[in-house]
């Protein structure tokens, strides 16, 4: 009785803490919250001046003292203090303290270690969390797509996020094998950075470059290749300057870390048990993260491996929708355990 109670009157928080991006999903309610996994500081100090679209904003503004900390960037965990800050900022900004303290599922980068993972478990408490859950993120991507991941079958998962892109092979409800790579959007755009400067002798901002990467950057040749106009800083005459690039231009530069992710795939296929490759024949892998959206990485990694190849229907929700099953799995769980005489 008290555990329906208790069911009924907390609001189960699951969060996706990714290196770009955080998600948070709060049980019947869905994703409410959605951030960039940024914390300001000032300069030097230790004090948290703001955290996700808050800090990000700071940033433009203020002058010189304010830094912008991304502390998930690699996929580990830069900072424990500044992690903290930032989990305890999201959980409190959607949960509603009348209630009681809620559970909550953190998704984790398949890359941290021991001490981290007892680090974020500590956070959440301390940030109110009655009960910490810790998942994987390339488990949640696989849960939040639908993947059949408790079947005894192989389902591949590749999450390509911003500073890294996680590999894993599941089945059972375990990870077989999973390797993390700490290449992802934000190399994208260094890239771009860096072929705008080696091809025209113009600075970009990484902010541009992103800009790029979304309207026409892609991974395999276009039905209608595009092209748009880019704002930058001519390096030799020090004035700005505005240049026509094309998308065939922006997918030579984008070959390097893409021939990275396809490196990895293949050598996770090459670790994979058989009988489980033989599964990924027929169901394929499942790209998901926001590198899924460069145009054509479903045909370049297809043509990679001679797999059928799925973008997922949201890569950008994945992993939180992942946590928000694993919530309504747990009161599952509890309810089967009270049932039984709990
Ligand atoms: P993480 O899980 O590591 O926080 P995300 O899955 O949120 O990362 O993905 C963020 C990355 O996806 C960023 O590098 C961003 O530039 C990239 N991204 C988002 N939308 C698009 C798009 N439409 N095309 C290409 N890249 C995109
Ligand atoms: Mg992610």
């Amino acid at each position: 009785m008290l555990g329906d109670l208790k069911g009924l009157f907390s609001n189960d928080i699951g969060i996706d803490l990714g290196t770009a991006n955080s998600l948070v999903y709060v049980r019947d309610r869905g994703i409410v919250l959605r951030e960039p996994s940024v914390v300001a500081i000032e300069a030097g100090m230790t004090t948290v001046l703001a955290v996700g679209d808050e800090a990000k904003r700071m940033l433009g503004r203020t002058p010189g003292n304010i830094v912008a900390i991304r502390p998930m960037k690699d996929g580990v965990i830069a900072d424990f203090e500044i992690t903290e800050a930032m989990l305890r900022n999201f959980i409190q900004k959607v949960h509603n303290r009348k209630l009681i303290a809620p559970r909550v599922v953190v998704a984790v980068p398949s890359g941290i270690t021991e001490v981290e993972k007892r680090a974020v478990k500590d956070s959440a408490t301390h940030a109110g969390a009655r009960e910490v859950y810790l998942i994987e993120q390339p488990m949640a991507s696989a849960i939040g797509v639908g993947l059949p991941v408790h079947e005894p079958t192989g389902n591949m998962i590749v999450d390509i996020g911003g500073g890294t892109c996680e590999i894993a092979i599941i089945s059972l409800a375990g990870i077989v094998f999973s390797r993390s790579l700490r290449v992802g959007g934000d190399e994208f755009d260094d890239t771009i950075v860096a072929y705008m400067k080696r091809a025209y002798n113009l600075m970009i901002g990484e902010r541009t470059a992103e800009e790029i990467k979304m309207t026409i950057g892609s991974a395999y040749p276009l039905e209608e290749e595009l092209s748009m106009d880019v704002k930058g800083r001519d390096l030799s005459a020090g004035l700005p300057r505005i240049m026509t690039v094309r998308s065939e231009e922006i997918r030579e530069a984008l070959k390097e870390p893409l021939n990275n992710i396809l490196e990895s795939i293949r050598l996770t296929l090459e670790r994979c048990p058989p009988e489980l490759s033989a599964d990924l024949v027929d169901r394929g892998i499942v790209v998901a993260g926001g590198g899924a959206l460069v145009r054509g990485i479903d045909r370049l990694i297809a043509e990679e491996t001679g797999l059928p190849v799925h973008i997922a229907d949201s890569p950008l929700t994945a992993v939180a929708e992942g946590t928000g099953r694993v919530l309504q799995e747990l009161q599952f769980l509890r309810r089967v355990a009270s049932s039984s005489g709990e």
